[in-house]
């Protein structure tokens, strides 16, 4: 805890990829900022950490990218797909100025953004968990409530509160954000560590009704994922009675290969993951606040996208909110234009996850995976051409 004021420009509720970043980009473009998140850091959360093109240009943008990689987690530069018993590995190109993609562990790459949203300026204060927002007598909202582990209560007034609290945020829900669009809820992914065996890189593994797959990661382990209908993976749960079993069986009807080398690796966590992953894209704002990462927008993992939508939306909040703290800019323009920059930059990848959501039949779940890949590379080279939020302030500082 770097500070107890009571007054800021913007509160940032929760304090990972989402917020620490528009935390940082905020700090960076000269404003008075708070992250408060429930959690202490460095801690987990449930997600597998595949950081696609687009993430990666965020982070080398914003200059984490080696950070990340002196963290120890490898530059992974090879991707092999195996469907139909055949294999076909392939070099990550060097374009958007990355040649490379990471997977960091969840504790170490939230840790990292959290220092350098630190080191922009903002103030991170964990332990704290917000209850509610404060509204000011016109009705607009104007701080948060909340309490630290001891039950003490905190308040904190700013001018905006950015809600970056997750998929069941507690910002959207006390603003009363309204969810724009629903799709059905998605499918189940599970995973768990591994070590003692060498990764070459990523590897993906198509099946009937289930995508599998290997992020390489610190310390020489891997994560190893599968993700399946939600059906699906309670059936094997009540087959097998047990998570651990029925991810083993899972994966051994997913990737048979897989499941054999692993014989040779110990498992170093239990198997953890979600099922029912909604699909659905909150509004965005609203007076006083706004929503960023899951809090506003929620997919499906199975195209590991959640981490550079959250890093992507960051920025765009950030120069928002930059613009409506600034002088002679009206704030429901700069936060509308967040809005529906944002709602059109998630579109064709939201579709494509929807559909490989639905685990249609290989040769069709093997297309709309090589859609994705041309969709992130699209993605990675718009953001490559974006001027960086605070680039200037940092190299005259
Ligand atoms: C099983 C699974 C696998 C995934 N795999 C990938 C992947 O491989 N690649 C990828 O890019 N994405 C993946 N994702 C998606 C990714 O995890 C999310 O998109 C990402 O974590 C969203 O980040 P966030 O900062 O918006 O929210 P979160 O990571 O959920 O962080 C929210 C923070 O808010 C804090 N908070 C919540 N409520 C309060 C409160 N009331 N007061 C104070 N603090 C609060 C929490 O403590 C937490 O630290 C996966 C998700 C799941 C579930």
């Amino acid at each position: 805890m770097t500070s107890n004021r009571s007054r800021y420009d913007v509160v940032v509720v929760g304090g990972r990829v989402a917020g620490s970043a528009t935390a940082m980009l905020l700090a960076r473009l000269g404003h008075d900022v708070v992250v408060v998140d429930q959690a202490s850091f460095p801690s987990d959360t449930i997600s597998t950490h595949s950081i696609a093109r687009s993430g990666v240009v965020q982070l080398q943008r914003w200059g984490l990218l080696d950070a990340v990689l002196d963290s120890g987690t490898p530059a992974i530069r090879q991707v092999t797909f195996h469907a139909h018993g055949e294999s076909v590995s392939r070099t990550v190109k060097h374009k958007a100025g990355v040649g490379l993609v990471v997977s960091p562990r969840r504790y170490v790459l939230d840790t990292i953004l959290a220092a350098a949203a630190e080191q922009a300026g903002a103030d991170v204060r964990y332990g704290v968990t917000v209850t509610g927002v404060q509204r000011d007598r016109r009705g607009r909202v104007a701080g948060i409530h909340g309490h630290d582990r001891g039950g003490a209560g905190i308040d904190i007034g700013a001018r905006y509160v950015i809600g970056a609290d997750g998929l069941r945020s507690r910002v959207a829900h006390s603003v009363g954000a309204a969810i724009n669009e629903a799709r059905p809820a998605g499918g189940a992914t599970q995973y768990a560590y591994y070590a003692g065996i060498r990764w070459t890189g990523i590897e993906l593994f198509v099946a009937e009704r289930s995508f599998a797959g290997v992020f390489p990661t610190h310390h020489g382990q891997a994560c190893i994922w599968v993700c399946t209908p939600t059906a699906e993976a309670k059936a094997a749960r009540r087959r097998t009675g047990s998570r651990t079993e029925a991810f083993g069986e899972l994966l051994e009807r997913s990737a048979p290969q897989l499941t054999e080398r692993l014989r040779h690796a110990r498992r170093t966590s239990p198997v953890q993951g979600m099922l029912r992953m909604p699909n659905q894209v909150r509004q965005a704002f609203g007076p006083g606040w706004a929503l960023v990462g899951d809090a506003g927008y929620h997919r499906d993992a199975v195209t590991a996208h959640g981490i550079s939508d959250a890093f992507r939306d960051a920025e765009l909040l950030a120069v928002a909110v930059d613009r409506a703290l600034g002088a002679g800019t009206e704030e429901t323009a700069a936060l509308a234009l967040y809005q529906r920059q944002r709602d059109q930059a998630l579109r064709e990848i939201f579709e494509i996850t929807r559909r490989l959501g639905a685990y249609p039949a290989v040769p069709a779940f093997i297309a709309l995976q090589k859609k994705l890949s041309a969709a992130i590379d699209f993605e990675a080279a718009a953001l490559a051409s974006r001027p960086v939020p605070g680039d200037r302030l940092l190299a005259t500082a």
